[in-house]
């Protein structure tokens, strides 16, 4: 059965921008509602089972925000649990989380992975500067967890063979893009695993509809990224996308 990834990057109090990968916290605490209602299971992380062939929705955050311990809250009330995905140079700076932040988003039952050092597209750098970004994000996360660190997440969804290998070399297991659609079987220990951008606005009809990988989404294997999106997106959220694809 599928396993069908979501992800989020900042939510805020009252909606101020036209970003459209920023929901309100009301937003997102709404779609967590919708999750736990839904009698889907939610990935609890860190397991990624291979063998277990049960459906399963996994829900992973972008870029290290604040915010995120708002909803990694938000999501612990429900006994749920999300991926999130730090950039370690924005570690402390305004606006982001710090170490202490970090650590309490896994006391909160949460898993922390890398999400490069710079927040970087590690595709289009040198392969030397790559290796950098994902191996110094590696060491600097697991010191201030004191443990392992499994999962990368590609910032801006690049990757190529170089950047996969690097990954590999560091001993990452999880690799995350940013390409659409639904993880089928098999799969295998650093597979590239497909995600989902929720963006502001989503109606609960979409929502639920992507989370049940229902009708597009199920078919999405002969689509590309960009039909799915212009498919089922609004004009405005199709457009940001479209630069997030570039
Ligand atoms: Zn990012």
């Amino acid at each position: 059965m599928p396993l069908q990834f979501i992800t989020y990057h900042r939510t805020e109090e009252v909606a101020s921008g036209k970003d459209v990968y920023v929901l309100t916290h009301d937003e997102f605490s709404h779609q967590v509602d919708l999750v736990a209602q839904s009698g889907l299971s939610v990935l609890r992380s860190p397991a990624l089972d291979f063998s277990d062939d049960a459906y399963r929705i996994g829900i992973t955050f972008d870029d290290g925000y604040k915010s995120d311990l708002i909803n990694a809250e938000c999501l612990a009330k429900k006994e749920l649990s999300a991926w999130f995905f730090v950039s370690t140079a924005n570690v402390g700076r305004p606006g982001y989380l710090d170490q202490n932040e970090i650590r309490e988003l896994e006391r909160l039952g949460m898993t922390v992975g890398s999400h490069s050092h710079d927040h970087v597209k590690l595709d289009i750098l040198s392969m030397e500067e790559s290796r950098r970004q994902i191996f110094l994000s590696k060491e600097i996360l697991e010191d201030i967890l004191g443990h392992r660190v499994d999962a990368l997440a590609f910032p801006g969804g690049g990757y190529r063979p170089a950047v996969v290998a690097a990954a590999l070399d560091a001993q990452f297991r999880y690799l995350m893009t940013t390409d659409w659609g639904v993880n089928r079987p098999p799969f295998q220990a650093a597979s590239l695993l497909r995600r989902n951008n929720i963006l502001r606005g989503t109606s609960d009809k979409d929502f639920l509809r992507l989370i049940r990988s229902d009708s597009l989404y199920a078919r999405q294997v002969g689509f590309s990224g960009n039909q799915v999106a212009q498919a089922l997106l609004p004009e405005g959220a199709y457009r940001g996308l479209r630069q997030w694809f570039r």
